[in-house]
């Protein structure tokens, strides 16, 4: 309760939280002019640049060091670290950055001299922090967006190589392992593969066009529906799924009973 000639200095937050018959008698408290804590703004702001730092460090680490830990991380930690950069941190300093043009804007036009002469923190200091900042998050969007594509590449390719490997590609061309370029995206879908036709060489004769071996006795090949080249089953699977068409002649190979549903 306020009494007559007791100090009436609180601030507006106190005031808010007075009961109504009590703000009725109290004097309203003068609304700061400096009220944009723009240095604030500048902590928060290296803040969420160390949080960014220690995402990295914490998810590099929980994936031993990998170099690109972050475009398959194989630990809910690392997962979690990256996923943490781009839907919390990200949206936090691009809304940040915002705040602290709009802070920034209104202190200059409505009270300029809220800024002190000889500070290091100047309106340019400010101003250029700002545009550091948008660089950033512009710069961290479109890295985070070729991530999601290198992704989507290697989760393609990863389907790819599972839909053709077997020992005799194995034996041919030795393990394969998905990247994340598009190498292994341009051709046969892993659905198209089953509809090819295949046959084992009973006769020798004749070369695989593609591994320069001979196609033997017991050999698995397939002889390409449109224009009747053969190649050895793996050579040419591991050929389709990168181009639908045949190395030699490059007629389109096409599954023999693709279903109309396939093509959507
Ligand atoms: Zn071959
Ligand atoms: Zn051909």
């Amino acid at each position: 309760m306020l009494l007559d000639g007791e100090d009436t200095h609180y601030s507006a937050s106190q005031y808010l939280l007075m009961p109504p018959d009590v703000q009725r008698t109290a004097v309203q408290p003068a609304v700061d002019p400096c009220h944009h804590p723009l240095e604030d703004w500048l902590c928060a702001t290296c803040l969420q640049a160390l949080c960014f730092v220690a995402a990295f460090a914490i998810g590099r680490r929980a994936e031993r060091h990998a170099p690109w830990w972050f475009l398959d991380p194989q630990t809910r930690t690392g997962k979690t670290a990256f996923r943490c950069t781009w839907a919390i941190l990200l949206p936090l300093l691009c809304t940040w950055t915002i705040l602290g043009i709009s802070w920034l804007l209104e202190t200059l036009d409505n009270t300029p001299e809220c800024f002190p002469h000889g500070s290091y923190l100047s309106p340019p200091v400010y101003a250029c922090s700002q545009i550091l900042c948008g660089l950033c998050a512009i710069a961290y969007a479109i890295f985070v967006a070729n991530v999601w594509a290198a992704q989507m590449n290697r989760r393609a390719n990863a389907a790819a190589i599972a839909a053709i490997e077997d020992d005799d590609l194995v034996d041919r061309w030795g393990k394969q392992h998905a990247s994340v370029s598009p190498d292994l995206c341009g051709g046969l879908l892993a659905c198209d593969f089953c509809e090819l036709p295949r046959h084992r060489v009973f006769h020798e004769g004749g070369e695989c066009s593609i591994c320069l071996n001979g196609l033997d006795r017991g050999d698995i090949a397939r002889s390409l529906p449109g224009c009747g080249h053969v190649f050895h089953r793996a050579c040419i699977d591991l050929w389709l799924v990168r181009e639908p068409c045949c190395p030699l002649c490059k007629v389109a190979v096409r599954p023999r009973q693709r279903r109309p549903s396939m093509d959507y």
